[in-house]
């Protein structure tokens, strides 16, 4: 299903922006288990072996790290995410470091969409629903968004071709690995025909790639950039597998893009924080990230079969949902027609929240499904969180 939405509603908008802020107050009560945040375990950041990484870039570089750098980023990290992070053919030299991949969204979406660099086709494409951080950029970058629907099987291609048929599309915007919020992990026949479709009329693939290293169970499939790099601007980061108020990201595209990304940031902000990316950096360089990997996959795993299990045995076919591969979140749909937005009112006084499904989109206001985090409760509180969410459902 196409849903065309070139007359942008403001009223949805500030709905949206306020009503998120509304769900981030009451869900930081402290009563209140939350399975709304999109926060990585607290309980899992590497502490002795950030100490011990800020001890030894201190001893070794001095002040250097508290120095202003060059805006691209440190070559040594650059140097690290094509070596070992990224499976594309890319070099150091297409990769800039940024404040977090949200930057790398900001950076990208003027590019594309405001004709710094290439003509200005304004149409960016999103599923529905989609990543609301990326929704806010696009709009504030003054985007004409289109949307086509994505489920449990992925997204409409078919859809998205016919927007390339007779829409001037500058580019797609995916999280094809553990999506946010649906959880979705693209086949590769998905990827494929996606790159076919860049190929053959001419868009960008803007691939977001921030839970693509917290995968539980099944293979890794290539990424959208190593199956077509000249067609594909890459954004990875640091937040989701060592701590996000690091606040290290990074974008990978070819040199074109990146030079210009280059130019741009510069005037944004100079450059991202040296000292985090050099602590990033030994971090990696003393090996740490592989056993730290493990054990997030481990914990977050146990954490969303919990989540999984309890929801099957509470509440049967009440409500529907997908065991993601990886990634944070369960996406999962009421079996009754009760909009979640009106659900979460009454969540919250039992004790519980998340995200309704509304959330995600432009423009909907009524949606039957939620977004479940489950990386950021303890076991106890993802039991007695479903407990009580189900105590709701099961009256619907
Ligand atoms: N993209 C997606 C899909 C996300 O979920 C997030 C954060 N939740 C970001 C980008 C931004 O992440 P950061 O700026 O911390 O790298």
């Amino acid at each position: 299903m196409l849903v065309q939405s070139a007359m942008v509603a403001q009223a949805p908008r500030q709905f949206k922006s306020s009503f998120i802020r509304d769900i981030l107050a009451v869900t930081q009560q402290p009563e209140v288990i939350s399975f709304a945040g999109g926060l990585p375990d607290p309980a899992l950041f590497p502490l002795q072996q950030l100490k011990h990484s800020t001890d030894t870039i201190q001893q070794q570089l001095g002040g250097v790290i508290y120095q202003y750098s060059a805006t691209q980023g440190v070559p040594g990290l650059r140097d690290y995410i094509t070596e070992s992070l990224c499976d594309a053919e890319i070099d150091a030299s297409q990769v800039l470091i940024t404040t977090g991949s949200q930057q790398g969204l900001d950076l990208i979406s003027r590019i594309l969409l405001d004709g710094v660099l290439l003509d200005n086709n304004r149409c960016a494409v999103l599923e529905a629903p989609a990543y609301l951080g990326a929704l806010q950029v696009f709009q504030a970058n003054r985007a004409h968004i289109l949307t086509i629907a994505s489920g449990s099987q992925g997204p409409d291609l078919d859809a998205l071709e016919r927007y390339a048929k007779t829409s001037p599309v500058s580019f797609f915007y995916t999280v094809p690995d553990f999506h946010n919020p649906t959880g979705v992990c693209y086949s590769l026949a998905q990827r494929q025909r996606l790159i076919e479709l860049a190929q053959q009329y001419g868009f960008w693939i803007l691939e977001d790639a921030p839970y693509r290293g917290l995968r539980y169970s099944g293979e890794t499939l290539p990424s959208l950039q190593s199956l077509a790099p000249e067609q594909v601007i890459q954004l990875g980061s640091f937040s989701k597998i060592v701590a996000p108020g690091l606040r290290v990201g990074w974008v990978s595209a070819p040199q074109e893009i990146i030079q210009t990304a280059i130019n741009l940031k510069q005037a944004t902000d100079l450059h991202t924080s040296n000292f985090d990316q050099h602590l990033i950096l030994n971090f990696l360089q003393q090996g740490y990230l592989p056993k730290h990997l493990d054990r997030l996959k481990t914990s977050y795993a146990a954490k969303m079969n919990l989540m999984a299990d309890t929801l099957e045995t509470r509440l049967g076919k009440k409500i529907r949902f997908k065991r993601p591969e990886g990634g944070m979140f369960i996406w999962a749909t009421l079996g009754c027609r009760v909009d979640t937005r009106q659900l979460f009112d009454r969540a919250i006084k039992q004790g519980v929240s998340f995200v309704p499904g509304s959330a995600f989109y432009e423009n909907s206001l009524i949606d039957y499904s939620m977004r479940l985090n489950f990386t950021n409760s303890s076991e106890d509180d993802i039991v007695q969180g479903i407990d009580r969410l189900s105590r709701l459902i099961e009256t619907c």
